[in-house]
């Protein structure tokens, strides 16, 4: 499946991120060498596993829920955080940028699905964020835009409407906040189920675990 979706992907200019999480070094190994360099991983302790064992040119994304305890084990290397779900959460990745000497590459989580279970914010809390001093203050991160995941249903329009919805956050961010800075560019959306529609609804960049190891 993996070069059906790259090629997929490719043509829509989007970039892929190959959800490796549960899978082993050797089957990241078989994508890596199929020209694969962007993997994603949603637990810490899992991806310094793995990582080790891995070339180093391999981008990693951090996608699940990032406990602030653990940034400081990735923060050296990270390529993007997908996951800032709250003011502190930035305000570690920021220090621990620094203390490494490098500027960390984040989006911010948006809460889109009517799930309980699932984290991010909501608009009104990330622009009282984006507003404040204290992120004014902070230099060693750059938020690159914005992500979420939609409810785990089949009713697909429920899905689109979920991503229409983020794709709105993100252009009232870049209107409010970020109409200046090209960096600020990317919506992550769609996984195995629904990352046609994503594409759709303008995502840039999909992370895709079952449909790419199966
Ligand atoms: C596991 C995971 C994915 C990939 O899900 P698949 O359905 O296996 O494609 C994408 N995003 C996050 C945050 C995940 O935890």
């Amino acid at each position: 499946m993996y070069s059906e979706i790259r090629q997929y992907t490719d043509t829509h200019h989007v970039t892929l991120v190959a959800v490796s999480k549960t899978r082993t070094a050797d089957q990241i190994l078989a994508l890596y060498n199929l020209g694969q360099r962007d993997f994603g991983e949603n637990r810490v302790q899992e991806l310094m596993d793995k990582k080790d064992a891995l070339p180093s040119d391999i981008q990693w994304h951090l996608i699940g829920h990032l406990q602030k305890n653990k940034v400081r084990y990735i923060a050296p290397f990270i390529s993007m955080i997908h996951s800032i779900d709250s003011p502190e959460l930035l305000e570690t990745v920021d220090r621990e940028a620094k203390k490494n000497q490098r500027t960390i590459d984040v989006l911010l989580q948006f809460y889109i699905a009517s799930e309980e279970t699932k984290f991010g914010m909501e608009l009104s809390e990330a622009a009282s964020l984006l507003d404040s001093i204290r992120y004014k203050a902070l230099k060693n991160v750059r938020i690159c835009g914005v992500m979420g995941m939609a409810t785990l249903t089949d009713d697909m329009e429920k899905v689109r409407q979920e991503f229409r919805h983020l794709r709105h956050i993100f252009h009232t961010l870049k209107k409010d906040y970020f109409a200046g800075s090209d960096h600020f560019s990317q919506i992550s959306m769609g996984m195995s189920g629904d990352y046609r529609i994503a594409i759709e609804e303008g995502s840039t960049m999909v992370r895709i675990g079952t449909a790419l190891f199966n």
